[in-house]
């Protein structure tokens, strides 16, 4: 078969989760499961016909969009305190952004994967497909170079938007293409307690798969600690998925032969990885929302402190 299982049965797996892991009623990370990009090219039933061979009642957890402080910080946070692990499809030009939370969240022990440069939310094939492709692992790579790790082989169109030449090109890179199983509409101006309900809904009409959330929303991030409190409630476990060993660069290494820019971005992303001190200031010129959220999420931390006991709400 095409999937390993690695570790099995632990809570808090690996010797970083442990030591972090001080939550004795943690929702917890199942088991691992390594995916071989060379043998399993598209998975995720809203658009492909297979999925991950997960058991009854096993989900993965995915966030798109990031990384974007404060929300991606909260999302970790909880996490954290939670002792789960997830994979993040991440856009290369926040990665570029905020490098230093791209390091946080593969030191974490999560799955660094990428969501296209740009995310742009018009349909994208051809050369311009491709070099979005590239450029968000190559943007991604070079956030993560000065921590040695690499981006997953793992790829999800923005909007899962997919097109046949991105599609080809993937699998002649030995990339997953990764769709999703269940949405919880987390992007739409709705409710933090309608994302719970529509989450946990599909969840309970699918049994299992991947779901799908986004760690920029605000919405998503005020909710999801009373989300993974209510998937342990409901028995479900939590599924890490893992490239498979040695094929983690292979994404990254080759240069976009299409456009030029791509030859320039590594350099400059590099650059703004090994300057940690100047992150600072794009998040303030180029992100002014963000002050606005960041007391939002301030506001979470006081109303669902992470040491105590979360409420799950009756809905
Ligand atoms: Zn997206």
């Amino acid at each position: 078969m095409q999937w390993a299982a690695l570790a099995a049965g632990l809570a808090c797996a690996g010797p970083a989760i442990a030591e972090d892991c001080l939550n004795p009623d943690a929702l917890g990370t199942l088991r691992t499961l390594e995916i071989d990009p060379a043998r399993f090219a598209r998975i995720g039933t809203m658009q492909y016909p297979g999925t991950l061979p997960l058991k009854p009642r096993e989900i993965v957890l995915t966030f798109d969009d990031g990384p974007m402080p404060p929300m991606t910080s909260r999302v970790l946070e909880v996490l954290r305190h939670e002792c789960v692990k997830a994979t993040f499809f991440l856009v290369g030009r926040n990665a570029k952004a905020f490098p230093s939370i791209v390091r946080r969240i593969a030191e974490d022990g999560h799955t660094v994967a990428n969501h296209s440069q740009n995310h742009h939310l018009v349909p994208v094939a051809g050369a311009l497909g491709m070099q979005e492709f590239d450029l968000g692992f190559q943007a991604i790579a070079a956030a993560l170079e000065p921590a040695g790790a690499k981006p997953a082989p793992f790829f999800r169109f923005p909007g899962l938007l997919h097109s046949p030449v991105v599609e080809n090109h993937a699998k002649a890179k030995h990339v997953t293409v990764m769709s999703t199983d269940i949405l919880a509409d987390d992007w739409m101006q709705i409710r933090p307690e309608h994302i719970l309900q529509r989450a946990l809904a599909r969840l309970e009409a699918k049994g299992s798969g991947i779901l799908l959330l986004h760690d920029v929303q605000p919405g998503l991030a005020l909710i999801l600690p009373k989300l993974l409190r209510e998937l342990s409630a409901r028995g479900y476990r939590v599924v890490h998925i893992v490239p498979k060993s040695g094929a983690e660069s292979s994404p990254a290494s080759p240069p976009a032969p299409l456009v030029v820019e791509a030859k320039k971005a590594p350099v400059a992303s590099k650059s703004a990885a090994r300057k940690p001190a100047k992150e600072a200031q794009p998040e303030v010129a180029e992100f002014p929302v963000i002050a606005r959220w960041r007391k939002l999420m301030e506001a979470s931390r006081k109303a669902v402190p992470l040491a105590a006991k979360v409420e799950i709400a009756n809905y």
